[in-house]
């Protein structure tokens, strides 16, 4: 496997210009003739798809909700960054630029992420123009806030609900495709696997999620936006639906996963309640742009938190980062917290919680400007915990938000496949090992917008795929492969659900694979995954048949790609025997507590290949190369 990640020459200012016309373009009207599958319909399918469609392309787009709204995207809350430097507080694209590359931790390719920011100053350009309700400053100019890792105000935001409009944005100019139609949509529709011809991919196989039926669907390109894969540990923010089977099974076809380990713990979540949730939620990063994080400074004092004097709490996060404060990055200030509760400080049930409180600026600003920013945060907050937020501290834990690592990709956003390209939260993306809030969003929309509509006419254009349909054996022969798996499934007639080996999977990543990891204990999961794996294979309980609607049946598939994935993850963060970002390994900090990486050993993306059923992967390093920042030990004190 070659691992050419195709990065323009030139300086780092010019690459993206110079590459756009540098690229073959494909005539307008011959666009037409191509067919491009996009599965995925959040932000990053959902742009792609929408604006291959309007630029002529013959576009298939999937997803596996009722409707391409209702994508996990749509529940971003906190908000999108972009280098407008509208507050004239000394931002910049090159400080985008360099507050990514240091926030991954120096685990990203600087061409990409300089792209990025270049890009993100047009994603608020065409969503205000698609009339996405940004919040707006007195003098009619967007409003900004700020998030973690940055020390400039650049998050562009509608109130606690910006992943929905900007989804409502996509959603409509993907519409107004179908409408024309240029886009096909196939909603209720999972793609099971991916379908190569020559070395190519060439199209998908996909189950009816209603119906049961099993179809091939033939195209020039693919491209996945099918989002990210923090489900595996079970109790993560993300959607109950969120999984991780279109790029399993693309990593299964030959495309490498790349650090498949690196996954964000994010420090504000409602903590975990008791052994019957499903699902955990998530309290906005920008919460802690108002929100004082907090724990008594004494061990297991437990009084309630009005009744404990200022002298006698420890705003740990502004007392070890005096410069970022609260506004600290997602994985510190998770380690911060897990520390704190490791030493006995932690607060409510368990001890597994700290306070994030408003007291102070429901003081200074007045209870209605807090309302006016995070009203909708507050009222499902106070919801799920019967809590209310404005009269007390919330209390806030930090559990499995987004996984930064996915396919590998090179500057095209193609990966190790030709033809099949990879966008949003999928791929293994700009972030290093740990994304900066509201860069998700900000990733998503650049790829599908911005950069696939020009990289995929100059694959199509220099490609020139030959005719194929869905007669050609290697459809028919996926097919039968897709048929044989649901079979398997449904007759094993075992004693579990689905759901109790999904819990324990999940289990285990927490223990071993979650915010700290060893290697005693990456070496005991590596153990315990392969016999949870093979006695799901024997013991698992899928009921129904496979010609309707069977919830329990799509579980189980998603939930079989978990269990090779979680090894996956586990074999990534045992060999890589440094912390960085959020991939903390005990064995490797510096004096303080903090993630002490090894450059020298490992400044590289570590992107897997499938080594065959019953065979470990193979490793393969794309070296990373700085030439305009200079590697140095992360600090935000
Ligand atoms: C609670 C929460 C809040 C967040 N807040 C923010 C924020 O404020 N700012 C920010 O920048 N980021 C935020 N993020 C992260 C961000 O929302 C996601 O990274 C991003 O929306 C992912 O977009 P996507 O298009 O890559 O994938 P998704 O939105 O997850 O979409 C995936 C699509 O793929 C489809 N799909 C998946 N698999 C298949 C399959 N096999 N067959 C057919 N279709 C399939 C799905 O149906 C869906 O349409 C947040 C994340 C969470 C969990």
């Amino acid at each position: 496997m070659e691992l050419n990640a195709r990065i323009p020459a030139g300086p780092l200012e010019k690459k993206w210009d110079r590459h756009r016309f540098e690229m073959k373009l494909v005539n307008p009207a011959n666009k037409r003739k191509y067919t491009v599958i996009v599965v995925g319909s959040g932000l990053g399918g959902g742009a792609a798809a929408a604006t291959l469609g309007e630029l002529g392309y013959n576009v298939k787009c999937f997803c596996f909700q009722d409707s391409p709204r209702r994508a996990h995207s749509i529940a971003a809350q906190g908000g999108i960054n972009a280098a407008k430097n509208y507050q004239n507080d000394g931002d910049s694209i090159y400080r985008l630029f360099y507050d990514t590359i240091k926030g991954g931790d120096f685990r990203a390719r600087e061409a990409n992420v300089y792209r990025l920011a270049e890009v993100s100053v047009n994603i608020i350009d065409q969503c205000v123009a698609q009339g996405v309700p940004f919040a707006r400053e007195y003098g009619g100019l967007l409003a900004n806030r700020s998030f973690g890792g940055a020390q400039v105000s650049r998050t562009f935001y509608a109130r606690g609900q910006t992943g929905q409009q900007l989804l409502l944005g996509a959603y409509q100019a993907l519409e107004r495709q179908i409408h024309l139609g240029t886009v096909t949509m196939f909603p209720r529709t999972e793609m099971l696997d991916l379908v190569m011809i020559e070395g190519r991919a060439r199209g998908i196989i996909t189950r009816d999620l209603v119906t049961g039926k099993i179809e091939s669907h033939v195209a020039d390109a693919v491209i996945l936006g099918t989002g990210g894969y923090g489900n595996v540990f079970y109790l993560s923010t993300n959607a109950k639906g969120s999984n991780a089977t279109a790029i399993w099974r693309a990593y299964k076809r030959g495309a490498a996963f790349a650090n498949p380990c690196f996954t964000q713990i994010h420090p504000t979540c409602i903590p975990v309640s008791g052994e019957h949730q499903s699902k955990l939620t998530l309290m906005s990063e920008s919460l802690r742009n108002d929100g004082r994080v907090w724990v008594p400074k004494e061990k297991g004092d437990k009084r309630a938190p009005t009744q404990i004097p200022e002298t006698e709490r420890d705003y740990f996060l502004e007392r070890k980062y005096p410069s970022f404060g609260n506004l600290a990055p997602r994985d510190i200030a998770s380690r911060a917290a897990k520390e704190v509760c490791d030493e006995g400080r932690g607060v409510g049930q368990g001890g597994l919680g700290v306070y994030l409180d408003f007291a102070d600026s429901i003081k200074r600003l007045g209870v209605e400007v807090i309302r006016e920013r995070y009203g909708n945060l507050f009222e499902m907050y106070e919801r799920i915990t019967d809590e209310n937020p404005y009269k007390l501290p919330m209390r806030i834990y930090p559990a499995v938000h987004y996984t930064m690592g996915g396919l590998w990709v090179d500057y095209n956003l193609m990966s190790t496949i030709e033809g099949l390209h990879v966008i949003g939260e999928a791929n293994f993306s700009d972030h290093g090992a740990n994304r900066l809030g509201a860069s998700a969003l900000m990733q998503g929309l650049a790829d599908g917008y911005f950069v696939i509509p020009n990289t995929i006419g100059n694959y199509l254009a220099t490609a020139k795929p030959a005719k194929v349909d869905t007669n050609h054996h290697a459809f028919k022969s996926a097919e039968a492969l897709i048929a044989e798996r649901t079979k398997k499934l449904l007759s094993i007639d075992g004693k579990r659900t689905v759901d109790s080996f999904h819990r324990e999977l999940g289990r285990i990543m927490w223990d071993y694979c979650g915010m700290a990891r060893n290697d005693a204990g990456l070496r005991k999961a590596l153990e315990l995954i392969p016999q949870l794996r093979d006695e799901f294979w024997r013991n698992v309980n899928v009921p129904g048949s496979d010609t309707h609607l069977n919830q329990a049946l799509e579980k189980a598939g998603r939930v079989a790609d978990f269990f090779e994935l979680a090894e996956l993850m586990c074999i990534d963060a045992l060999h890589r025997t440094e912390s960085c970002g959020g991939h903390f390994r005990e064995e490797s900090q510096t004096p303080d507590g903090e993630a002490l990486r090894d450059d020298e050993h490992f400044a590289y993306v570590a992107a897997w290949g499938y080594g065959g059923e019953g065979e470990p992967p193979i490793l393969h390093k794309e070296p990373l190369v700085f030439e305009n920042v200079k590697l140095s030990q992360r600090s935000y004190k």
